[in-house]
């Protein structure tokens, strides 16, 4: 189920993407060549220049992490050597072993190398080889918004006070598309500036949105003792960031083998991985559900409790009938997280998901959980 680069585009996230880049952008240049005039000053031609180049770069970046995406695992791909495969995870989707720091997507429907999220603005997953053009991406944006911020802002003060003559008075429609785009340039300081900021420091400390999710996990499991957990791939924030942050965007390395700190090795992220998999497999508590759930993310027949406290993710709600067997390996107060199991166990077709704590209750007698098998 891979999706060439040009399916890729045609989806809400990067169709949204392009028209709110587009809006700012001619209306920036529309009040910019009223109220600064680059043909009648330097100071004018100068911001011109630079709003227009860091507009093209959030373009040419945005369609760059699109086109190149993530990079993949080979399917069926296996370590050199053989003995290595004891300290990987299998896949069984790409029916190969998955290399250190790569996960597998289900949205991609592939293993991505380096997989850091997946990203609906760019309809594709961020990872190894997209994402210097990624970070450059949100840069180029939170900068060009900056600059336009400024510029629709000046120029509406300067028709408000009726004090540049040079200009026609604009319509009342030009004025209120000028100040929903200043709304809109705002709202993308904000959002892409949080995103940015957060991009900045996972790339500083060499992790990713999921690494930093697994050593939250090895820090809370070595709580109270003197172990300390160490992320192997963090060597020293300039050769981090170097890794990622270049004038070309181009990553260093395969994506599969990576350069560790002293003491640690290729497998530590991945053996430490395991053992959490381990632990969440011996958590896990099977349930029978005793009424039928919708799959609804509003399931307005559990009352507002449930309402009111959603598991605040975007992973799905899942639909189950009474007498369906769910194991369960997270608990919300009026929630449950757990895989459905199914009469034929295939990878592709594995039902998980978020449902109502009411809707089932624990099977206290529990049989063994061969048929369960973790992500
Ligand atoms: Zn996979
Ligand atoms: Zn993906």
């Amino acid at each position: 189920m891979c999706i060439g680069p040009v399916n890729r585009i045609f989806h809400w996230g990067p169709l949204t993407a392009i028209a709110i880049i587009k809006i700012i952008t001619l209306m920036t240049i529309h009040c910019s060549r009223q109220w600064w005039s680059p043909q009648e000053s330097l100071s004018g031609a100068v911001n011109f220049f630079l709003f227009f180049s860091l507009s093209g770069s959030t373009i040419y970046h945005f369609i760059t992490a699109i086109y190149e995406g993530p990079g993949y695992l080979p399917l069926k791909w296996r370590p050199e050597r053989l003995e290595d495969t004891q300290h990987l995870q299998f896949c069984r989707i790409c029916e190969g072993f998955k290399a250190p720091r790569s996960h597998h997507c289900r949205k991609c429907g592939r293993c991505v190398l380096k997989m850091d999220h997946h990203c609906p603005w760019i309809n594709n997953c961020v990872g190894h080889q997209n994402h210097g053009h990624f970070a450059a991406f949100l840069a180029s944006a939170v900068g060009g918004c900056c600059v336009s911020t400024v510029i629709l802002i000046c120029w509406l003060m300067t028709v408000l006070s009726r004090r540049n003559i040079n200009f026609p008075p604009p319509s009342v429609f030009t004025l209120v598309i000028v100040v929903f785009t200043i709304g809109l340039s705002i709202g993308v300081v904000l959002a892409v500036g949080m995103l940015l900021y957060f991009q900045l420091s996972a790339i500083v400390r060499n992790t990713t949105g999921i690494e930093d999710w697994i050593l939250e996990k090895a820090r809370y499991r070595r709580m109270g003792t003197r172990d300390v957990f160490l992320h192997p791939y963090s060597i020293r924030w300039g050769v981090n960031v170097r890794q990622v942050i270049k004038w070309s965007c181009e990553p260093d390395g395969d994506g599969i083998l990576w350069p560790v700190r002293e003491g640690c090795d290729q497998y530590t992220l991945t053996r430490e991985q395991g053992h959490q998999k381990q632990e969440k497999r011996r958590r896990a508590r099977r349930y029978r559900v005793i009424s039928r759930v919708s799959g609804s993310w509003v399931p307005i027949t559990f009352g507002w409790r449930v309402l009111c406290h959603p598991p605040c993710t975007d992973e799905p709600r899942m639909k189950l009938r009474p007498e369906d067997i769910v194991i369960v390996t997270r608990w919300r107060r009026h929630w449950l997280f757990g895989e459905k199991i199914q009469e034929i166990d295939d990878p592709k077709v594995r039902v998980k998901g978020w449902f109502p704590r009411t809707s089932a209750i624990e099977v206290v007698d529990n049989e063994d959980y061969d048929s369960f098998k973790d992500e």
